[in-house]
């Protein structure tokens, strides 16, 4: 019989596309059960799976902000049985730390990890009287490293990163799986979002010099690795699809190999400084640097006609 799956966030972006795709599996192994925030925003995702709603997909209300809504989400489901947890609702926060409210900051926590472990507190038990289950985690590239100007972001990506790291080991004795998915950018609402915000920021709290590489530098920069290097929502959604079917589902899994290279800084040096310094040059001598790798791999791309993260399919 299909396995059940529940994926929050599914009102757009990956979330969207990865429960399209398991919805309307050939094979029919999965029964989906697509949550949102708010119902008010289903009609995208009712249009993208029409044919298979009702049948291999349904759309229920789940905030992970909310332990009760959580709560009767799972509960609407028979048995409360869930054999696949995709955790996947997030929000992202750009800009200089000192033009940020730590309410915001906490959202952006309650949001990417609390929401995480709302969900595990109320899933995992069941999994693990049935030694069976399997959870991922849609976290980033920025749960491993770092990046200018989203420190709160990536921060609230390691925390997901330290806590799965940590509960795996648990959740293997149980017969269970969890898995990360570690995305670069993916042009989704997400992008759209924060550059929204950054466009608003209130940037008087800050110096000029910061505000200035904010604005005239980082957003820029951003746009342009967005752009050049970005994967679609589907493209996500498909390389998810290979986690969730994988006889050994791997812990970690990146989906756009053009960043490997520089994930893989990170654990060649100890200290940290050869990936700090990679990162200060692409960034602050970026039109070189970055102009430089950009031909590069657009040259590359021309000679294998490949997308960024085909690397896997
Ligand atoms: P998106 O903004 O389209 O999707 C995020 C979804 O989460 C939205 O539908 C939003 O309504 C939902 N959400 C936010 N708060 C929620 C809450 N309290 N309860 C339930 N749902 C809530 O963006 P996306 O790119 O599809 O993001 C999905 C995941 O992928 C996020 O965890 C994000 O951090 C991660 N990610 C995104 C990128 C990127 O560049 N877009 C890169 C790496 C990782």
């Amino acid at each position: 019989s299909p396995k059940t799956v529940v994926i929050t966030g599914c009102s757009s972006g990956i979330g969207l596309a990865l429960a399209v795709k398991l919805a309307k599996d050939q094979l029919k192994r999965f029964k989906v059960i697509a949550t949102m925030r708010d119902l008010g925003k289903k009609k995208q995702l009712e249009d993208a799976a029409r044919e298979t709603l009702d049948n291999m997909l349904e759309i229920k209300e789940l905030d992970v902000c909310s332990e009760d809504s959580i709560c009767k989400c799972v509960n609407s489901i028979p048995g409360q049985k869930v054999d696949i947890l995709v955790s996947n609702a997030g929000m992202g926060l750009i800009g200089p730390v000192e033009c940020q409210s730590l309410d915001t900051m906490k959202m952006v926590f309650d949001t990417n990890f609390f929401g995480l472990t709302r969900l595990v507190k109320e899933i995992l038990p069941d999994m693990k009287r049935r030694q069976k289950g399997h959870i991922v985690v849609m976290s980033s590239v920025m749960g491993i490293h770092g990046l200018l100007f989203n420190d709160v972001y990536a921060a609230s990506k390691f925390a997901v990163e330290g806590f799965c790291e940590s509960l795996a080991i648990q959740a293997l004795k149980f017969n269970i799986n969890i898995s990360l998915i570690e995305p670069g950018p993916v042009i989704t609402e997400f992008e759209a979002k924060l550059y929204e915000e950054a466009a608003k920021m209130d940037l008087s709290s800050t110096d000029e010099e910061t505000a200035k590489m904010f604005r005239q530098l980082y957003l820029p920069y951003s746009k342009k690795v967005f752009h050049t290097l970005g994967q679609t929502a589907e493209d996500v959604a498909e390389h998810t699809v290979k986690v969730i079917t994988a006889e050994k589902p791997p812990f970690r899994y990146q989906t756009n190999s053009l960043y490997t290279p520089l994930t893989t800084l990170k654990f060649a040096d100890p200290t940290g400084n050869l990936h700090l310094d990679t990162y200060y040059k692409m960034i602050f001598q970026h039109d070189r640097i970055f102009n430089a790798s950009l031909s590069l791999i657009k040259f590359l791309r021309g000679r294998s006609g490949n997308q960024p993260g085909r690397k896997h399919s």
